[in-house]
């Protein structure tokens, strides 16, 4: 069976066609950066990252886009909030996310555009909606104007005159028609805001994504990923914006993965059951956690536990185990049919993704692979480097879970990574203060180690020399 995957845009599953021949171009939406990522946002990006690669598995070349919203009614809130300028607190959550990823093994995408960095094409969008006849100006707004959007409802199947009865309740006098949304604000005092053909003002939310995803991967691409809660709005609203203009189809496959509620309660602040990407990653390792989340069918809800966590630490020994005892066992004479199990392994994930039935097959094979070494006959030379081969290929390249680090299930190099970041902010704290020789110190001290540190706009990374 090719890859096939539920599109969310059909309501089944179909078999994926790629608009160019080995290629694959997606768009997930990324995080608003007004504070550290959580949880449930670790999921989405940990199952969008689990689809990127196993395209990349399966031979294609994989253009994948995850945009950063670095402006947003939130981080104004907090900006103003801290006392501090808005695109300070972006910035520091923009680095936070960078560097949080990396810690879940999460791979940087091909680009990471910017809303802020992307406005010229945003103001010429909207303004090319307008000319069109798509979207109107009043006092400095601009609304998108639904009616003239006639498939507009196709992906969330909400119907206009539904969602003319609920809007009512909250209608603005302003708009044409209550369903109508904003495309640009108009500046309210003191909120940052750039120059545009209205007068100053921001984007909207939805217009950001329709505009960064299609600069970097042309008006139409394969797949448009994103949490279940953004299917309506936010995705409804990015086909019509885009589809209005260029008269084409936007994504062809639209993805979304289920959501993450604690003890079956929705994650909040105010419930105390509220955990960022950081908190959990001092507990458990990336490794840990990536399989965890990889256990569901990434378009049904997780419920978190702490006892599936702990499960999931004795699964992963298993897996790694098997790697390590691999090394280290001596040559033997029986083969080992790894294809039949790379077999499962396939069909599994080709059919929607289904991760839970793909470690069916790994475990499987654990279990006769381990029983073929404990056999008398031991394994030959060419089935232990096959096996070993297929193990780093499907649980490191496609899942991300086996760690070079030998019997701790990863847990070391979690606490090198840990350690490693709390360097680099008393690094970071020591030039605030310009305390030079201590941040000196501390960068020749960690090259002595066989550890360089690279500055870049992004933040600091670490990498080992050795
Ligand atoms: P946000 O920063 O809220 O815009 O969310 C970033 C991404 O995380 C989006 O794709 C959301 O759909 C997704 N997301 C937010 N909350 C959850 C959750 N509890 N479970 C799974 N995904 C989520
Ligand atoms: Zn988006």
């Amino acid at each position: 069976m090719p890859i096939s995957f539920y599109n969310t845009l059909t309501r089944k599953v179909e078999e994926f066609k790629p608009i160019v021949e080995g290629r694959v171009s997606m768009y997930t939406c990324g995080p608003t950066v007004y504070d550290f990522f959580h949880i449930g946002n670790a999921r989405s990006f940990v199952m969008s990252d689990v689809v990127r690669r196993y395209f990349e598995f399966s031979g294609y070349e994989v253009n994948y886009v995850m945009n950063i919203t670095d402006i947003d009614d939130k981080i104004i809130k907090r900006g103003n909030e801290e006392n501090r300028p808005s695109s300070e607190v972006a910035e520091t959550f923009a680095t936070a996310f960078l560097e949080d990823t990396k810690r879940f093994g999460i791979r940087h995408a091909s680009t990471h555009p910017r809303a802020t960095e992307t406005m010229e094409e945003i103001i010429a969008h909207i303004k090319a909606l307008v000319d069109k006849g798509a979207a109107y100006e009043v006092d400095g707004d601009v609304y998108f104007r639904v009616s003239a959007f006639k498939e507009y409802g196709k992906l969330s199947g909400k119907k206009i005159e539904d969602l003319q009865i609920g809007a009512r309740i909250e209608a603005d006098d302003r708009k044409e028609n209550p369903v109508d949304f904003s495309l640009w604000k108009s500046a309210k005092p003191g909120e940052p805001s750039w120059d545009s053909p209205w007068g100053k003002g921001r984007p909207g939310w939805h217009i950001e994504c329709s505009v960064m995803s299609q600069k970097y991967l042309g008006k139409t691409f394969d797949i448009h990923a994103g949490g279940n809660d953004l299917i309506f709005p936010h995705h409804e609203n990015e086909i019509a914006q885009s589809e209005a203009l260029t008269g084409e189809p936007f994504a062809h496959y639209w993805m979304h993965f289920g959501f993450l509620n604690i003890d079956n309660e929705k994650m909040s602040k105010s419930l105390g059951n509220f955990f960022t990407a950081r908190d959990i990653l001092e507990k458990y390792s990336a490794e840990v956690i990536r399989f965890y989340y990889m256990q569901t069918h990434y378009r049904s809800p997780l419920n978190f536990t702490h006892e599936g966590l702990e499960a999931a630490k004795t699964g992963l020994q298993k897996l790694q185990g098997l790697y390590d005892a691999l090394e280290d066992a001596k040559t033997g004479s029986a083969s080992f049919d790894v294809a039949a199990h790379e077999q499962r392994f396939i069909d599994a994930m080709n059919d929607d993704f289904n991760t839970s039935a793909a470690f069916g097959a790994l475990f499987d094979m654990t279990r006769e692979a381990n029983t073929a070494l404990h056999a008398d006959t031991g394994m030959d030379d060419a089935s232990r480097a096959s096996l070993r081969d297929f193990l780093q290929r499907s649980c490191e390249g496609v899942f991300g879970i086996l760690s070079s680090e030998k019997d701790d299930g990863g847990a070391s190099s979690a606490l090198l990574d840990g350690v490693m970041q709390l360097m680099i902010e008393l690094r970071a704290e020591a030039r605030n203060e310009k305390q030079w020789a201590l941040s000196d110190r501390i960068r020749d001290g960690l090259k002595e180690l066989g550890i360089v540190l690279e500055d870049s706009r992004d933040g600091t990374r670490w990498k080992t020399t050795t």
